[in-house]
Parts: C-alpha cells; sequence; structure tokens
C-alpha cells in the first residue's frame, strides 16, 4: 500500500548541462533579457573570469574577484558597490560555493539576477540559502531571491580541481544527498533525485581522483553535483549537518573534508531507523549490507583526510561539541544523545571502521 504524504515545491530555474557550455553564456544572458553582467570568482580563478568576459563581449561589465570563504559581509558591501558602479544588471558567478555565496549575498539585497557556472560539487548553485559573515559570525537564511535563474555546468571547467578538493568537495555534495532521503520533509522526486545523485558520485569519484582530466568521470560527478545540489534546496537537513556546522565553526575546520569525515558515522548512527534511505543507498552504493560501511570503503580510495585526528582535532574538544549538539533540538530519524555522539564522534576521530 502506497501510505506517503509529502509536500514537494519545484524552484523555478534553469539547467543546461554540456561540455563546453561555458561558451554560450552570452545567449543566457540575452534569454533571460539582461545585457550587463558583473562577473565574480575568487582570486585564484579569475582566469576563468576572464573566459567568461571574453564569451560575454559587450554584455560584461567588469570583474569583481575577490570572493571569500563564508561571505565576509565587507566583501559583499564592495562587490555591491562595483555592480553599481558599473551600472551591472546582472552577475554571472564563476566557481565553488564562496563565488556563489558571494552572487547570493548581492541578489539577496539588490535583487541582482544570478547565472551560475559551477566549478566545484558543492551544490550552491540550486538552493536559496544564503549564507553571509558578520563581525565573525555567520548567518544563514532562505529566501527565494538568491537562487539562480540559470546554471550552466560544464564538466571541462572541472578539469583543474586538484584531486583532494574533489574527493571532498563530492562528499559534502553526497552529504546533502543522504540527509534529503531521510529528511522530515522528504518527498518521491528529491529521494529519486538523491538517490541518482549519490549513484553517480559512487561512480565516478575514485576515476575523478585518479585521472582530473578523465572527462566522462568529470561529468558524471558534475551531474552527481547538480541532483545533489538540488537535494540540499528542497529539504531539512538533520544530524550530519548540525555536526559539522558545530565542528567547523567551533573548531575551524575546512567546510568539504570535515563532511566527508563525519558522513560514514552519521549514517551508521541513523541508518537502522531509516529503512527506505538505508534502502535507496544501498542501491546507489551497491551493496547488500550497511550503506555507512559502503561509503567509508569508498573513501578509503580517496585522497582525502580520514579522521577528525587529521584535522588537528583533540579528544578534549569533543565534549564541547557534543553540549553544543545538544542544545537546539531538530529532527533526525535516530534520537540523539549524549551517548551515542560520544560513540559517534569518538569513531570519527580516530577514523575507524564506523559501527
Ligand atoms: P570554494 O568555493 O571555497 O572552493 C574550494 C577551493 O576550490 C578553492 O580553493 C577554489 O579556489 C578552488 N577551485 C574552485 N574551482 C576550481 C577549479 N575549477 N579548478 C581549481 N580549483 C578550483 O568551496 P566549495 O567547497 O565549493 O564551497 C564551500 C562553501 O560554500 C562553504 O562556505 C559553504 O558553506 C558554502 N555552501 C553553501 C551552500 C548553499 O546552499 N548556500 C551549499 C554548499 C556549500
Amino acid at each position: 500500500t502506497f501510505t506517503s504524504s509529502f509536500h514537494y515545491q519545484a524552484l523555478p530555474m534553469r539547467v543546461s548541462f554540456e561540455v563546453g557550455a561555458v561558451t554560450k553564456v552570452g545567449e543566457e544572458l540575452d534569454r533571460l533579457g539582461l545585457s550587463r553582467a558583473l562577473v565574480l570568482c575568487t582570486p585564484e580563478q579569475n582566469h576563468l573570469a576572464d573566459l567568461v568576459m571574453d564569451h560575454l563581449g559587450d554584455r560584461g561589465a567588469g570583474i569583481f574577484d575577490q570572493a571569500r570563504m563564508h561571505v565576509p559581509v565587507e566583501t559583499a558591501d564592495r562587490a555591491r558597490d562595483r555592480a553599481r558602479e558599473l551600472g551591472a544588471d546582472s552577475c554571472v558567478v564563476i566557481g565553488g560555493g564562496s563565488s556563489i555565496g558571494l552572487g547570493k549575498a548581492i541578489a539577496l539585497e539588490h535583487g541582482l539576477p544570478i547565472i551560475a557556472i559551477p566549478t566545484t560539487y558543492a551544490g550552491s548553485e540550486m538552493t536559496p540559502i544564503w549564507g553571509l559573515t558578520r563581525d565573525g559570525r555567520k548567518q544563514t537564511g532562505r529566501d527565494a531571491k538568491v537562487l539562480p535563474q540559470s546554471v550552466i555546468y560544464d564538466p571541462q571547467l572541472t578539469a583543474t580541481l586538484p584531486a583532494e578538493i574533489s574527493a571532498a568537495s563530492g562528499l559534502n555534495a553526497v552529504a546533502h544527498a543522504v540527509e534529503a532521503l531521510y529528511a522530515p520533509d522528504a518527498s518521491p522526486i528529491i529521494s529519486l533525485m538523491a538517490e541518482e545523485g549519490v549513484r553517480a558520485f559512487a561512480e565516478s569519484l575514485a576515476a575523478v581522483v585518479a585521472d582530473g582530466n578523465d572527462l566522462d568521470a568529470r561529468s558524471k560527478a558534475l551531474y552527481g553535483a547538480w541532483l545533489c545540489g538540488a537535494c540540499l534546496g528542497a529539504t531539512t537537513m538533520s544530524l550530519h549537518h548540525k555536526l559539522c556546522h558545530v565542528l567547523g565553526g567551533s573548531l575551524d575546520l575546512p567546510h568539504a573534508q570535515t563532511h566527508a569525515i563525519v558522513l560514514p558515522y552519521v549514517l551508521a548512527y541513523n541508518e537502522s531507523h531509516a529503512p527506505a534511505a538505508r534502502a535507496a543507498l544501498q542501491r546507489a552504493l551497491g551493496t547488500d549490507g550497511d550503506p555507512s560501511t559502503a561509503l567509508w570503503d569508498l573513501e578509503q580510495q580517496l585522497q582525502i583526510p580520514h579522521s577528525l585526528e587529521e584535522l588537528g582535532v583533540r579528544e578534549t574538544q569533543l565534549p564541547a561539541v557534543i553540549d553544543e549538539v545538544l542544545s537546539n533540538p531538530y529532527s533526525n530519524p535516530t534520537p540523539v544523545t549524549e551517548d551515542g555522539l560520544r560513540h559517534l564522534l569518538g569513531q570519527a576521530l580516530r577514523g575507524d571502521r564506523p559501527t
């Protein structure tokens, strides 16, 4: 019998996926009735911004190449002033979550539409979630205004993403799909996307890490990034995201690597209380056993840190993390307890096979 009930809100955006799609960015602007774009990127990716400017022709207003991790409000103010000076009617954002976050900060305040060209697997381009850091504190929220109007996925642009960043960023994406499968607001179409997103990464990440120029593997991974990003945009995340947020914020750990390390342990904690998610992940990971173990096995093949210890975390720092995680209740398939968290984080600290 079919007993589910669900709500699903489709997000209005256009997605183009093609090797070489970046060359069509000008046409994309025309389609949206826009004519003067400010191009945003991080300093390391300014050659990509130059490439976009070439393809925009006289629709390119200029480049702002100072995007930074976690979107400091001062950076957002400077980028917005630059957009105003140049009379920009839109932003073309090229890069990872840091660049896309800057575009979102401008859109939040001034409503400038975004065309996003993602070059990592983080998935921010598919979500209405924004983040801004003011006086060292990161605020986040959801607003339909910050959702890009158009997203251009060009697998060729990801060929230069280093192996370690590719692997960690891919697992960060997988974490969105895993938590979407057991989210309080899960829905059938998002669960299909989540399963397929995890499958796409399971089938491509080892190849991407072995040879960054393998365009088939790069295409499959970027396809996974699209699906997993859509999962994040459509659902409410649970324990894994809460834990990574607390670990990242209080111990200043790198975002994607922390997600990659913690995910198999949270999955081990949750999978017995989330049978539909467990079955979907078994299919996606090609295993009859626990998905948490299959994911951990996959991670052992990748060039990423495998324990919180490797990120410099010490056992004495964990009780404060546990207290903070327990201080605000939120939804999770398995009730979150102090003992459970101690076990989970102890294993993640050492990089044990999850149990
Ligand atoms: P990032 O944008 O900082 O990029 C990671 C690194 O990859 C950087 O050093 C960058 O220079 C490099 N890089 C990017 N593209 C490259 C390429 N093609 N070739 C070589 N190097 C390249 O980080 P990220 O992992 O993409 O995103 C993480 C940030 O995004 C975090 O701040 C996170 O909070 C945010 N995020 C937000 C959402 C959302 O929905 N709002 C979703 C996911 C992540």
